[in-house]
């Protein structure tokens, strides 16, 4: 049945509109810890100009982003840290993987490194290269934006589907400095 709608008045589903919000308004939290990171330093300055994608509000306040972008390697010391802070970013939040480190460990194939961050915390979108460029980090964000678009509901039913609900392993806390003087020291 055709509508006879006044000017200026758009129809829509609450969904398309509050996905259409979402992707235009990501707040990036940098999770930058070696060379990659400093691709990650070049996609927010000007030459790139990240604002023309509305991604440039970089925060360093997880309460305040939705977007991780873990750039570099993640050495097992630091996963605990990443993980707190993927905990504490709300919901409805995203993950980039930048580089091949951070997505497989890349060149350092040792019990040190993590060997791919989707161990422990779920990724939306993979960026390839060793480092990447600033303008594939920028496709990423921009299929990030078709799929939180097409696939985004006002009340997050996308993030219980199955193909979603990986298994994760669980937080990993380093034992604390007085249980590692004990293991070396029985008499402490
Ligand atoms: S992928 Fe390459 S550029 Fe990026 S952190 Fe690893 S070694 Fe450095």
């Amino acid at each position: 049945m055709a509508l006879d709608l006044p000017e200026n008045i758009v129809l829509s589903k609450l969904d398309t509109l509050a996905s259409w919000c979402r992707k235009n308004s990501l707040w990036p939290m940098p999770f930058a810890t070696a060379c990659c990171g400093i691709e990650l330093m070049a996609t927010g300055a000007s030459k790139h100009d990240l604002a023309r994608f509305g991604a440039e509000v970089f925060r360093f306040s997880p309460r305040q982003c939705d977007l991780m972008i873990v750039a570099g390697r993640v050495v097992m010391k630091m996963l605990p840290v990443l993980q707190r802070i993927w905990q504490q970013m709300h919901e409805p939040k995203w993950c980039i993987s930048m580089g091949a480190c951070a997505s497989t460990g890349g060149v350092f194939d040792t019990y040190s490194v993590v060997q791919g961050i989707d161990r422990f915390i779920p990724v939306d979108m993979y960026v390839p290269g060793c480092p990447p460029r600033p303008e594939q980090l920028i496709q990423a964000i921009i299929d990030l934006q078709d799929k939180i678009q097409r696939e985004g509901t006002v009340d997050g039913r996308e993030f219980s589907l199955a193909s979603r609900q990986q298994t994760i392993r669980a937080l990993v806390e380093l034992p604390i400095q007085s249980q590692w003087d004990s293991a070396r020291n029985p008499m402490m």
